[in-house]
């Protein structure tokens, strides 16, 4: 971006600038544009600064899209990370009033913004919340299986772990091996199956993803060890056992 101007008042900061790319990228087939159609001004709203709004004076060009089969013949171009499509906020403005609403939700979300300069209503703040897209994980190479209870002694279901980030990635409502094995074969760039030894688990690891090594994890190694023998009377011993 090329500043090519600052005009600051008592009310607002306005700010002109431009791209300084040759061309564009046109959204629908990527292809790269630098033929001129027509250019206009837009003008999204910005963080405000030392109490007055800021508003961004954009002048953008709109693209002949090259692309012959391409349905979309022109193209308005976008500036990353400052702009995006009908948004009349900056990137940044958008961030922050997620994050805003994200801690205090619609309508005190909507009042502390206006409290910072950014008059904005409660479905806004709300519908910024929802925009952003989920990040994606990471595809999991290291996995982690094992049950947890949505009723203990009762009812089980099966977490799957990502051990190299300790990021949960899958919950299943059972803990079958055909749906563990499903669930695994949808992600083949496993390379290890980290379990304990219950023989669902063994089972569906090995049809789900037979790529992979499995390896007991030192929790349930740990913890499912034999009892050491305990050196005193004979009797005593055999009680222990008893109420193992
Ligand atoms: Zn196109």
């Amino acid at each position: 971006m090329a500043v090519l101007s600052v005009d600051v008042n008592n009310e607002a900061i306005r700010i002109e600038v431009r791209a300084t790319t040759i061309g564009s990228e046109c959204p629908d087939c990527e292809s790269w544009s630098s033929r001129v159609h027509s250019s206009c001004l837009r003008f999204p709203a910005d963080v405000p600064t030392a109490g007055r709004r800021v508003v961004v004076c954009l002048h953008v060009r709109r693209f002949f899209c090259p692309n012959a089969s391409c349905g979309r013949p022109t193209f308005v171009e976008q500036v990353l990370g400052l702009t995006r499509r009908h948004s009349r906020r900056s990137e940044r403005l958008r961030q922050v009033l997620a994050a805003v609403g994200l801690a205090l939700a619609g309508r005190a979300g909507a009042r502390m913004a206006r409290v910072f300069g950014v008059p904005v209503s409660r479905s806004t703040v709300l519908r910024l919340v929802a925009a952003p897209p989920e990040p994606r994980p990471p595809a999991p190479r290291v996995v982690g299986v094992d049950e947890y209870a949505t009723r203990k002694g009762r009812l089980y279901g099966t977490v799957l772990v990502d051990v190299e980030t300790r990021r949960p990635v899958d919950l299943l409502s059972d803990r079958k091996a055909s749906s563990l094995a499903s669930r695994l074969a949808e992600r083949p760039g496993i390379e290890v199956v980290c379990r304990d030894r219950a023989p669902f688990f063994t089972e569906g690891a090995a049809t789900g993803a037979p790529q992979a090594a499995q390896v007991a994890d030192r929790w349930h190694l740990w913890n499912n060890r034999p009892t050491p023998p305990v050196p005193t009377r004979p009797g005593l011993r055999a009680c222990r056992l008893d109420r193992r």
